[in-house]
């Protein structure tokens, strides 16, 4: 496996390999969910890259880019068990020198759950990942459904500026407990990690009413809250809105993508579900 920092290394490799690429972009602290999108990429690709890169332009100021957890002596253990060709990992100055000053917005989209209460944060994941996929040229890139706007969000980038790039999609890898792994999760206490499957629980209730006839997302929102409020969790926002659109839904009519955050202390965990009713 190689480990690369450079882009024009990069790029020397991106040229060399012949057949297909299958791409995985991430920030590293690398779990199962990570690693299930490796494995989803090996079986269908040639040459398979993932790039470890935390970045500064995908968080707001008052957000955790400074105590993300990070580990790549671990990480790059893991990748070299998964076999891959190689790692790439460049520093910050490496992707954004001084003068950088071309950023990508994905308009409308963008604006919604997650980036309502994380502004800028998409225009930060869509310029990252549209250079990386300048820099590798993968024919296909792995995004876990665990960040089912961004998978949108790269779907839409990707069609709007003919990136010849096929975005698949793996499921949200969980615990036992059902808490969708995350590289945040070690950021919570004994209690809250505890009480974190909430999240799950909550999504598993909507579900439940949805399939037994409740087509009203006000109602699903409040029995949500209502359950969440038996923990130390904070909600951020619920919602119950169209898988491609986004938009909150006002009758619950076919597939429904059902998200939620909350806050635990000042760990903020998401999570959701793709109910199909009936
Ligand atoms: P991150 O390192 O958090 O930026 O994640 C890198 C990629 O892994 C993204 O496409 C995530 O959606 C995906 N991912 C993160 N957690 C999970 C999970 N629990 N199950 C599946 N995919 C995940």
């Amino acid at each position: 496996m190689k480990v690369i920092k450079t882009i024009n290394e990069m790029r020397k490799l991106t040229i060399e390999m012949s057949g297909t690429v299958g791409f995985i972009p991430t920030m590293g602290y690398l779990h199962h969910g990570h690693l299930s999108l490796v494995r989803l990429a090996k079986k269908k690709n040639d040459h398979v890259v993932v790039s470890i890169f935390v970045n500064p332009k995908q968080f707001q100021p008052n957000e955790d880019f400074a105590s993300y957890p990070r580990d790549t002596e671990k990480d790059l253990q893991l990748l070299q068990d998964a076999n891959i060709d190689a790692v790439f990992l460049p520093n910050v100055s490496e992707m954004y020198p001084e003068n950088f000053a071309t950023y990508i917005t994905i308009e409308s989209l963008s604006k919604k759950l997650e980036g309502k209460s994380r502004p800028g944060h998409f225009q930060g994941v869509a310029t990252i990942v549209a250079k990386l996929f300048n820099i590798i040229q993968p024919q296909q890139a792995y995004f876990g459904q665990k960040d089912a706007q961004q998978v949108v969000i790269m779907k839409k980038m990707v069609s709007d500026l003919q990136f010849p790039v096929e975005i698949v999609v793996g499921p949200t890898i969980r615990e036992q407990d059902g808490l969708a792994m995350s590289s945040r999760n070690v950021y919570l206490s004994e209690k809250e990690r505890k009480e974190a499957t909430i999240l799950f629980q909550s999504l598993k209730l909507a579900e439940e009413l949805i399939r037994k006839g409740e087509r009203n997302p006000v109602s699903v929102k409040k029995e949500m809250n209502d359950f969440i409020k038996k923990s130390v969790g904070v909600v951020d926002y619920i919602s119950l809105a169209d898988p491609d659109t986004l938009d909150e839904v006002e009758n619950i009519k076919k597939n429904t993508l059902v998200s939620l955050a909350v806050f635990f202390g000042k760990t903020r965990l998401i999570d959701n579900i793709v109910v199909h009713s009936v």
